[in-house]
């Protein structure tokens, strides 16, 4: 075999061992050796070389039932994390995510990011990932990387931002301006696809081949896994599914057009519907998720108002997600972001259009859920992407041995 496909084998093996550690957790270096079908000299050189990069530990000790019981290997916390951050209309937001799954941080903060332009989001979304770099640095972690979430048309490839119509974007090379503050080239994806990552990779549908993740923001987008794999078709541009033409005599859309179905169902449909212009939770100077909490108390103590907007929606909901369901037949439709915290209210009427208008029986077999990762999702699918290199490549992340002796004369110049 030639050195280079020996490389190319030790980091297909590398993680293939990660991979079956995030299957199937902890185990020893012989439950290793039999779930990846390696021998034990291999998998325990493999578990060697994860240690000294930072990826696993010895944990808890194996009650193996022959010989002398050693340690269970795990994937380890806290030590190499990927950073997701998300642009949206009136918040930008910051995880951290490592590779045993664990969400460090997370941080969100209430800004007009329409009237900050691209200009002011690159700064504050520079200060918000700079801060994580530096914590991590400081805990000694290394990060893997850092990738944003835009609601828009994003050119994965080029980091460029393409059209955000709610933020009224247009040809912003995000990946590139955000490098210079941060040091790093960050990825730039879709909302939506971050968000369906994440529920894919940790939510409550985790692991289900074909899902559909639906965005609850002021833009509603879709995140479309397919047979496993993210589907993105021939531009990029999957699932701007909040710009079906659904009703000819509606609202204009932030994209232009008229009636396009997150006029119906967006965020700003649900502020306008449940409350007049002075209402507190039509400021968007208040967190969102107080809000919300707002409208949630109100639709409890059945305020009338409250409760026919929930209902309208809920039904125009359902009416888009049938449109969807007959066109991807995904097993579940996972509903975030605002849906998710007014689930309650909404899933009856979604339901029952949905079941109306699926031509398969029922609603084809399809669940409609709630995420439970509420407006996390996109943050953590973009921690989840940054972390994919070092997942599908391991040898990317550094030796910690090596870093050691590198650093240990700078340690002992600054004790003595
Ligand atoms: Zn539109």
């Amino acid at each position: 075999m030639e050195p280079k496909d020996q490389i190319g084998l030790r980091r297909a093996n590398l993680a293939h061992v990660l991979e079956v550690l995030r299957v199937h957790g902890p185990h020893s270096r012989a439950g290793i050796a039999r779930l990846t079908g390696l021998n034990k000299a291999t998998s325990s050189s493999l578990v060697a070389e994860l240690t000294d990069r930072g990826l696993v530990r010895l944990g808890s000790p194996a009650t193996g039932q022959f010989g002398r019981p050693g340690h269970l290997v795990e994937l380890r916390p806290g030590t190499v994390c990927g950073i997701g951050l998300e642009v949206n209309v009136d918040y930008a937001a910051v995880a951290v995510l490592d590779v045993a799954g664990t969400l460090v941080r997370h941080r969100r903060v209430a800004r007009d990011l329409v009237a900050l332009g691209p200009d002011g989001a690159v700064d504050l979304l520079g200060e918000l990932a700079s801060a994580e770099i530096a914590a991590l640095r400081a805990d000694d972690a290394w990060v893997a990387g850092v990738s944003v979430a835009v609601p828009g048309l994003i050119d994965v490839s080029a980091g460029v931002v393409r059209l955000a119509p709610n933020l009224g974007w247009r040809e912003v090379p995000l990946a590139a301006r955000l490098a210079e503050r941060i040091g790093l080239v960050p990825g730039v994806d879709n909302d939506a696809n971050h968000s369906a990552l994440a529920e894919h990779a940790a939510g409550v549908a985790a692991g289900t081949p074909d899902l559909l993740y639906l965005t609850g923001e002021v833009g509603v987008g879709g995140g479309v896994i397919s047979g496993g794999s993210l589907l993105r078709g021939a531009t990029g541009f999957t699932g701007e599914v909040g710009h079906m033409p659904l009703d000819p005599a509606g609202e204009r859309c932030g994209c232009g057009r008229i009636g396009c179905w997150e006029t119906s169902v967006g965020l700003a449909a649900l502020l306008r519907g449940v409350a007049g212009d002075d209402d507190p939770v039509r400021d968007p100077a208040l967190d969102l998720e107080q809000r919300l909490t707002l409208i949630a108390g109100r639709a409890r103590a059945g305020d009338a108002r409250t409760l026919a907007a929930l209902h309208r929606i809920g039904s125009a909901l359902g009416v888009g997600a049938s449109i969807l369901v007959n066109v991807l037949n995904p097993a579940v439709v996972v509903l975030g972001g605002y849906f998710a915290v007014l689930g309650r209210w909404l899933l009856g009427p979604a339901r029952e259009e949905l079941c109306a208008r699926v031509l398969a029986p029922g609603p084809a077999g399809c669940e409609l859920v709630l995420s439970d990762l509420g407006f996390t999702a996109a943050v953590r699918g973009g921690a989840h992407a940054a972390l994919d290199a070092v997942l599908t490549d391991p040898t990317t992340a550094p030796s910690r041995s090596a870093t050691a002796v590198r650093q240990a004369p700078e340690q002992h110049r600054s004790t003595s």
